[in-house]
C-alpha cells in the first residue's frame, strides 16, 4: 500500500512555537499551568504533563506559579490581573493572533468601531474582544451582520480560523451596510491550505486518515471534507484505533494530521499502516 503524507499534515507555524515555548518553560523549576489545554490533542497534553506544564479548566485561574498563554491568546484584563497577584507570565500567543490583537487595540484607540466576526465562545474572540476600548460587535453570519445598529464606520476583523468563503460573504454585506468600512484579510493560511489539500488527497487516494483529537476542531473539519469527496475517511486519535482489517483492498491511503497532532502520532500512524501483517490462517 502507498501512503501518501500530506506536505501541511501536523503543527501549525503557532502550535508549534507555543510547544516549543512550554518544553523550553519546563527546564525551569516553576509549575507551569495553562488555562484550558496548550493545545487540542490529548496525547500531546498528556506529554505535556509529565513534563510539567499542567491545563486548568479554561475558566481557572492558577494561584501561583508560571501561566502560559496559549497560542490564541487570553483577554488582556485576566493576564493584567494574574500579573497583578504576582504570577510569571509567559506568551506563547501565535503571532497572527497578536497582529489581529494590535489592529484592534489601535483603531479601537482612535475611535473606529470594531467587527469580530468569529465564533463568540472561542478562546481566540474572547481575547480579541478584550483589546477593544470601544464599541465592539461579534457576529458569525449574514444574517447577524443584517441586525448590526446603523454604523457610519467600522473595522472589520475574522477569528484565524474563519472560514473564508463565510468571511467573504459578511464582508460584503457589512460593506453594503456600512459607509466606512475596513475589512481586514487576517484569516490564517494554515487553515485553507490543509483543507485545499485534504481535498486534493481525497481526489487521488483510495481512502484518506486524517489524525488528530476528536477535540479539534480543524482536525474534526478535515475529516469532514475527505468524507463529503465520498472516500472512506478514518479520523483516529492514535495508531491503535485504526481499523486495519477495512484497508486490505486499498491501494494509495493519503494521511494528513490537524494543526495540533504532534508528528510523532503521525509517523506510528504510518508505521502502523506500512507494516506488513501476518495473513490469517485458513480453517
Ligand atoms: S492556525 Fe494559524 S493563527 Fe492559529 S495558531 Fe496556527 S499559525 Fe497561528
Amino acid at each position: 500500500m502507498k501512503i501518501i503524507l500530506a506536505k501541511t499534515a501536523g503543527f501549525c507555524m503557532g502550535v508549534k512555537r507555543a510547544v516549543q515555548i512550554a518544553l523550553e518553560t519546563a527546564q525551569g523549576q516553576d509549575e507551569i499551568f495553562t488555562c484550558g489545554p496548550l493545545i487540542h490533542n490529548p496525547q500531546a497534553v498528556e506529554t505535556l504533563r509529565a513534563k510539567g506544564v499542567t491545563p486548568l479548566p479554561d475558566d481557572v485561574d492558577p494561584d501561583h506559579g508560571i501561566l502560559l498563554i496559549r497560542a490564541h491568546g487570553m483577554p488582556a484584563d485576566r493576564i493584567a490581573r494574574l500579573r497583578a497577584r504576582g504570577l510569571t507570565i509567559v506568551d506563547a500567543t501565535c503571532p497572527h493572533v497578536v497582529s489581529s490583537q494590535k489592529r484592534i487595540a489601535s483603531c479601537s484607540a482612535a475611535g473606529v468601531p470594531v467587527i469580530i466576526v468569529g465564533d463568540r465562545e472561542h478562546p481566540e474572540i474572547l481575547s480579541l474582544q478584550s483589546f477593544a476600548t470601544g464599541p465592539c460587535y461579534i457576529l458569525s453570519s449574514v444574517a447577524e451582520a443584517q441586525a448590526l445598529p446603523a454604523l457610519d464606520r467600522a473595522m472589520v476583523i475574522a477569528q484565524t480560523t474563519f472560514n473564508a468563503a463565510d468571511y467573504e460573504a459578511i464582508g460584503a454585506e457589512l460593506r453594503r451596510r456600512i459607509p466606512h468600512c475596513q475589512i481586514f484579510q487576517s484569516i490564517c493560511k494554515a487553515t485553507s491550505r490543509r483543507q485545499e489539500e485534504v481535498q486534493r488527497l481525497a481526489r487521488t487516494c483510495d481512502a484518506v486518515v486524517v489524525v488528530g483529537g476528536r477535540n479539534s476542531a480543524n482536525t474534526r473539519r478535515l475529516a469532514e471534507i475527505a468524507a463529503a469527496s465520498g472516500r472512506p475517511t478514518f479520523h483516529v486519535e492514535t495508531a491503535a484505533e485504526l481499523p486495519l482489517e477495512a484497508f486490505a483492498t486499498f491501494t494509495t491511503v493519503g494521511v494528513t494530521a490537524g494543526a495540533s497532532t504532534p508528528d510523532w502520532i503521525t509517523e506510528e500512524v504510518i508505521r502502523c499502516l506500512t507494516t506488513p501483517r501476518p495473513l490469517p490462517r485458513a480453517g
